[in-house]
């Protein structure tokens, strides 16, 4: 994306969502994200989707675009609502097929918009847990494309194997390391707002939603998370102006 797209919220909303992790053993998620797209999505001018939208992506080739997810996302996008999509850690090998099946833009890891006049910078929001060596290590091995090349050239059946083998063993180093490490480091989300010359933020991953305010080298700055969509849906709609972090019902 060359040029920083333009929202204004006075028409209608811009919603951003992350953390989905849709996956075939939560159909309830399922149905609770296609009814979000056709009933609140549909109303937007623009939907967010920041990462971790499925529990796994093995690759485009083995989309299915008979999937009710991708059916209902094509659907949102052909009414002229914008979709963006960014990858997660789960889904970082969503690629062109996906986009073309769904009409979703895919956004770069870091990501900037004006929303109202005000600059907000989006990202998943791994790149800020930098305190979890371990992770930060798998992260660079999964997001080198010749490790990306090796693991889209095996066996479909291979690849679903090797993906739930990763994500057992990332639970395991959850479970083992500090909670804090789990968070985003303080001193990373100052220093991509100060790289990035912004004061406005909003991230997933973490599954802590919240909105975070503090002063950044003497001036006010915000942080917005997003929550997951495990217990409930999360969406932050931005609305004339007024951004909200809301809950939907399962
Ligand atoms: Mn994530």
């Amino acid at each position: 994306m060359p040029k920083t797209p333009i929202h204004d919220t006075n028409d209608r909303p811009v919603l951003f969502i992350s953390d989905l992790h849709l996956d075939a053993s939560r159909p309830a998620v399922i149905r609770l994200f296609i009814q979000f797209l056709r009933q609140t999505a549909s109303k937007a001018q623009a939907l967010y989707i920041l990462g971790d939208l499925f529990e796994a992506w093995i690759g485009d080739d083995a989309l299915r675009a008979e999937d009710a997810v991708i059916s209902a996302l094509r659907a949102l996008s052909a009414t002229g609502v914008a979709l963006y999509v960014m990858r997660g850690n789960r889904d970082f090998l969503l690629g062109e097929g996906f986009s073309q099946a769904t009409g979703a833009a895919l956004l770069g890891d870091l990501h900037r918009i004006e929303l109202d006049g005000v600059v907000v910078l989006m990202l998943h929001g791994d790149t800020l847990c930098t305190d979890d060596i371990e992770y930060q290590r798998f992260r660079a091995m999964v997001r080198d494309p010749r490790w990306q090349a090796q693991f889209l050239a095996k066996p479909a059946a291979q690849r679903l194997a090797d993906a739930a083998r990763a994500r057992e063993e990332s639970a395991k180093h959850n479970r083992s390391v500090d909670e804090a490490a789990l968070d985003v480091s303080p001193g990373s989300v100052h220093r991509i707002l100060r790289e990035q010359g912004v004061r406005h933020m909003i991230h997933g991953h973490t599954h802590r939603p919240s909105v975070h305010r503090f002063e950044l080298d003497g001036a006010p700055a915000q942080r917005i998370v997003l929550g997951d969509w495990y217990e409930q849906g999360s969406c932050l709609v931005c609305e004339r102006g007024c951004w909200q972090l809301q809950e939907l019902a399962l």
